[in-house]
């Protein structure tokens, strides 16, 4: 292929990449890669470092192919020229990374709200809001690391900014830094064409406390990964407190062994989707927050139908408020369908009944559904009865008082108490998780 091909090609392939990422990226990554004129049907790229060469190949590769021509063995033909190998380099320099100020509350970007008193506690969220505060009051003294995981929209970033908040007023002494991964990566970035990257590590190590938001975002990047995991280790051997949030926990994210293991040294804790009750009262605590009169009626009604993202559930009341105050009418539910309908899930998909549940714990445990109805306490019919009621509790949306009733009337405290010791229970036994999620996958299909 022609010098003039190559170039060509290239140029395709950033436009065929510049549909597909985001400016950002676009602007760190691909903007600085110049092309070299080099030898023939070779593409040669000369790029500010190492890692932008091995982020393309790590990323791209595939694309790649799609535009270039490939050497007889097969490799792409590219090869890569490290600018930094130049003595001269005519680029301005890029701004120095962000640094803490003096001022950390203003610096850290915190959401004002984000705080403990506005994190509304229930049997999901519970365990890792008590791990959060423990680690918030003692810094690099509790769990160190604290890793916490869950889906999106369930208070990560929330939890997060709440212990950066506490620290910031209670531990007035101590260097915090809040990041996202994201922003982790484009300053390390920046920091190396800058060639300002010892000063970079410097920043990172001497800080007291590192909260780092949506770690998966450092999945598949290998040189990042390990200038992290270097900042990571040389914080906790000098208890400094680590605090890191992702989607996923530890062993199902696509990082080196070394990395997750780091990871699992502290304390691994997740954040549940919130029940019924708990949805509830954080949509009354939302609304008060934003002055919004919310009938409990009206509360129950949406967090019948919105139930697996915290975020939604705010979304709708905001649209629901501005609804109503457009149409100046009162909240209703008739109000809440035509602002909010699309965003309402049938529950679950499809209504998830007692009756479904207790048949295929039944069928799973061979024991006969109407033992499980009844008051029988002997061990063979009382565990799956729990598992039974631990599985009500996950799927199906209505209250939990109204749920312990389809099980013959026993109490909400009862049922409770069953989704605790099962969820406990699950975590050790992977029989009893394995048991779990067969029967949930028959109820749900
Ligand atoms: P994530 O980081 O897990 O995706 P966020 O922390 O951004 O989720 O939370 C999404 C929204 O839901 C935020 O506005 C947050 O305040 C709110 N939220 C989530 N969980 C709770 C909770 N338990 N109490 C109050 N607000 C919550
Ligand atoms: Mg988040």
């Amino acid at each position: 292929m022609l010098t003039k091909d190559l170039k060509e090609a290239w140029s395709q392939f950033l436009d065929f990449i510049e549909d597909r990422c985001s400016g950002t990226e676009f602007e760190n990554w691909f903007s600085p890669i110049e092309i070299v004129e080099g030898v023939e049907n070779e593409l040669t790229l000369r790029v500010p470092s190492i890692f932008v060469q091995e982020y393309l190949l790590d990323n791209y590769e595939k694309d790649l192919r799609g535009f270039l021509p490939v050497r007889p063995d097969g490799s792409l033909a590219i090869s890569f020229l490290i600018a930094e190998e130049k003595k001269v380099t005519h680029r301005p320099m890029p701004q120095a990374p962000k640094q803490a100020s003096n001022d950390p509350a203003h610096s850290l970007n915190l959401n004002p709200s984000y705080t403990f008193p506005y994190f509304i506690e229930g049997p999901a969220n519970q365990f890792v809001k008590s791990a959060a505060l423990s680690v918030a009051m003692r810094p690099g003294k509790s769990y160190n690391p604290l890793f916490i995981h869950g889906g999106v929209g369930l208070g990560k970033t929330h939890l997060l900014h709440a212990i950066a908040h506490y620290a910031v007023e209670h531990h007035k002494k101590l260097k915090i830094h809040y990041i996202t991964t994201e922003a982790f990566i484009n300053d390390l970035v920046s920091s190396l064409r800058n060639k300002s990257s010892d000063k970079y590590k410097r920043f990172y190590r001497s800080l007291d406390i590192l909260l780092i938001d949506d770690i998966q975002f450092l999945q598949n990047r290998l040189n990042f990964e390990e200038e992290f995991c270097h900042t990571f280790e040389a914080l906790i051997q000098q208890s400094k407190q680590v605090i890191v949030t992702s989607d996923k926990p530890p062993s199902q994210l696509k990082l080196s062994e070394r990395m997750i293991a780091r990871m699992e040294w502290g304390l691994v804790a997740h954040i549940g989707i919130p029940d019924f009750e708990t949805r509830v009262a954080i949509l009354q605590h939302k609304a008060e927050l934003k002055g919004i009169r919310l009938p409990p009626k009206i509360a129950y009604f949406i967090a019948e139908h919105i139930f697996n993202n915290v975020r939604q559930l705010e979304g709708a009341l905001n649209r629901l408020s501005a609804f109503s105050k457009l149409m100046g009418k009162e909240i209703t539910e008739d109000v809440v369908t035509a602002s909010i309908g699309e965003l309402m899930q049938s529950p679950q998909g499809k209504k998830v009944s007692v009756d479904v549940i207790l048949k295929n714990v039944a069928t799973l445990f061979e024991v006969k559904e109407s033992d499980l109805r009844s008051q029988k306490r002997t061990k063979k019919i009382a565990f799956p009865r729990q598992v039974a009621m631990y599985l009500a509790k996950e799927l199906v949306t209505h209250s939990l008082t109204k749920i312990a009733q389809s099980f013959g009337g026993k109490t909400h405290s009862t049922l409770l108490h069953a989704w605790k010791k099962i969820s406990k229970q699950a975590e050790l036994d992977d029989k009893l998780k394995r048991q779990i999620q067969m029967a949930r996958r028959n109820i749900e299909a």
